[in-house]
């Protein structure tokens, strides 16, 4: 049996996490003041079923001779109706019986009484997907109920239900369950399994269930199925795929303080774990929201909430645009990019004033560089493109320098060294037909320094783009 069936709350005294209902529900059965049809809605895996099954029991429990708000959920009642065997017990599921035919023979069978039991409950779950005409169907059947007849509907999707069938219905709405009752639940049951666990472990599958009780004991049944030894932190990261928020807070403190480099070595290592794209995209940006609510709440200070706005905007943006890109990983490294370099709040006004200094020096450099004679190298290039286009192909890549009647050619590729050498003569005639006068002619190569090499690279890009 799995952890989730067997643990499943039997009665209201063992129930968690819906405080509210069942204070009402047990109320409501004290005072035998029961409504013909109620609606549970809420997230799937929140109680809503196990809830309508110990309503059912209360209504139908052997251990007494009326109906109880405390069913015993252990005589044969009690425990055929949670196996979903009781014969006055009848679950339906919405989303396989959605017709009205199936409605019509509901209405057929409320005719007759209960066979073993007080009451006939029919548990409609997922209700929202029954058809219309089932629906029409349903609301005569709920105008005269007969009084030994309950209706129990279940929904994750209120919205689908039309408002005269909803008007017929006293609506209860189940919560998603809390971090804290969710570790206390699984925290009864480890005892009990004597399951060996890390604790940090059981918060993460808490975590991970996102209100979803159900959806926590099935984690916390898998891990303890995979897990030989005791269940750590990292098993249910990599069991689950999870991403480590340490490694979250480091990507954003990174990005926040404008470190691509870093920022990129983190994601790389947070994707090295399995984790699809898409599901880091959507962790992030859930993280970015909490964090922001932190921020907001005054709860954490690291950040501005201004930034984080700035951070939420993009992260939007990357979250559609991944979702249908065929090259994913590039965009992700674009959106985080973004985020690197976008400007912070502070810095805005900075920059702004920046702008204006910078845009008059390229300005003005801009006037400087049109007035430029023609130079040396643009007259041997004129040159050697009529008779050797090879030497000027060799020549454009060098810089020149006149200084004391030197000629200097500094070539950024040192392979051109070789190559110059051997038009050495042609050059010194060009020299001479153009009627220069020089020395010597000096012939160089820059230092190999690879930053600067970049930047070399760099700054010629902008310039392309320039033209
Ligand atoms: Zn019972």
């Amino acid at each position: 049996m799995s952890l989730a069936v067997k643990y499943r709350p039997k009665n209201f005294d063992d129930h968690i996490g819906q405080e509210h209902i069942v204070k009402a529900l047990r109320k409501a059965l004290r005072e035998k003041r029961i409504a013909p049809a109620y609606l549970f809605s809420g997230p799937r895996g929140v109680g809503k079923t196990t809830t309508a099954r110990i309503l059912a029991k209360a209504l139908n429990c052997d251990s007494y001779k009326d109906i109880t708000d405390n069913p015993c959920g252990i005589c044969n009642s009690c425990r055929d109706i949670e196996n979903s065997r009781h014969i006055d017990v009848i679950e339906i599921d919405g989303a396989s019986n959605r017709g009205i035919d199936e409605v019509r023979q509901i209405r057929e069978n409320i005719k007759f009484l209960p066979s073993r039991g007080r009451y006939k409950v029919y548990i409609i779950d997922e209700v929202h997907m029954l058809t219309i005409e089932a629906f029409n169907a349903l609301l005569k059947t709920l105008e005269e109920p007969p009084n030994y007849i309950l209706f129990i509907f279940a929904t994750t999707d209120p919205q689908k239900i039309p408002p005269t069938v909803l008007s017929r219905l006293q609506r209860y709405d189940f919560k998603p369950i809390s971090t804290f009752e969710i570790i206390q639940r699984l925290n009864k049951i480890i005892q009990l399994e004597n399951i060996k666990i890390e604790e940090k472990a059981i918060e993460e599958i808490a975590r991970r269930a996102e209100g979803s009780l159900r959806d926590a004991i099935v984690l916390l049944d898998q891990m303890n199925m995979f897990c030989e030894e005791k269940i750590t932190y990292n098993d249910v990261l990599n069991i689950l795929g999870a991403i480590q928020r340490e490694l979250l807070e480091e990507l954003l403190k990174e990005i926040y303080a404008g470190n691509l480099k870093k920022a990129l070595t983190i994601l790389n290592i947070i994707l090295e774990k399995n984790v699809s794209i898409l599901d880091f995209v959507r962790e992030f940006n859930e993280f970015l929201f909490e964090v922001f609510k932190e921020v907001v709440e005054g709860k954490r200070r690291n950040y501005s909430k201004e930034d984080l706005m700035i951070f939420l905007n993009i992260a939007l943006e990357m979250e559609s645009s991944i979702r249908y890109s065929i090259t994913p990983k590039v965009w992700l490294e674009f959106f985080i990019s973004k985020m690197c370099y976008v400007p912070r709040t502070i810095q805005i006004m900075e920059i702004l004033e920046n702008y204006n200094i910078i845009y008059e020096k390229q300005e003005k450099k801009k006037q400087e560089e049109t007035k430029q004679p023609i130079t040396l190298k643009d007259k041997l290039i004129d040159y050697f493109d009529q008779n050797q286009p090879i030497i000027s192909g060799i020549i454009s890549d060098a810089e020149i320098k006149e200084e004391d009647g030197k000629i200097k050619f500094i070539f950024s590729n040192k392979y051109l060294l070789e190559e110059v050498n051997k038009y050495l003569e042609n050059i010194k005639n060009a020299l001479n037909k153009l009627n220069y006068q020089y020395k010597e002619i000096e012939i160089l190569t820059k230092e190999e320094n690879p930053l600067k090499q970049k930047l070399i690279s760099e700054l010629n890009l902008i310039k392309v783009k320039d033209e």
